[in-house]
């Protein structure tokens, strides 16, 4: 049995580059359920040998500015429901935002595994900037860019070791 990680986090983070970059295939949007599902895209990826299913959250935000963090919150505790282990992006451009404290409570209350995620950490120069997001409570993290690529061998690595 295929198991399940979910990326969320607040918009504009790099969820969906951090999807398609990690996808090998996409499966078909399932939206039997409720206008939440028809948000999320799904994937299929493997790592090591290890196949996993993938889910990106929050596709609400396409083109519009009003974010409704009712929408975030459902979304985060769909995923949080829905798979084994969460991805959580947060960007180093913007550093900790209200909504990513937000997020990072909601996350803290389930005791699946969370996978606190620093993106957009294109060089070094910003990786001593990404310190601030201990403040969320969750511990270590993993930089990356999804953009290009740096630190996403070892990300996948823990995630596929804790699957
Ligand atoms: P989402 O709303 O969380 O799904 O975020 P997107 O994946 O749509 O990305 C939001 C913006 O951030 C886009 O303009 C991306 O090109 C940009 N972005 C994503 N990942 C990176 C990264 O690693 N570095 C930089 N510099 N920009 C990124
Ligand atoms: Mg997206």
């Amino acid at each position: 049995m295929s198991r399940i990680v979910a990326i969320v986090g607040r918009p504009n983070v790099g969820k969906s580059t951090l999807f398609n970059r990690l996808i090998k295939r996409r499966e078909a949007i399932v939206d039997a359920v409720s206008g939440v599902t028809r948000d999320r895209h799904y994937g299929r990826s493997d790592w090591n040998g290890r196949e996993f299913s993938l889910i990106d959250t929050g596709g609400y935000v396409v083109g519009s500015d009003d974010i409704f963090e009712q929408e975030i919150d459902k979304q985060v505790e769909l995923a949080i429901d829905e798979a084994d282990i969460l991805v959580f992006v947060v960007d180093v451009e913007t550093g900790v935002t209200g909504m990513d404290e937000d997020v990072a409570n909601l996350l803290r209350r389930s005791d699946k595994p969370v996978f606190l995620v620093v993106n957009k950490v294109d060089t070094a120069m910003r990786e001593a900037n990404a310190v601030e997001f201990y403040s969320l409570g969750l511990g270590e993290y993993y930089t990356i860019s999804s953009i290009n690529g740096s630190g996403t061998g070892e990300l996948l690595d823990a995630v596929v070791e804790a699957l």
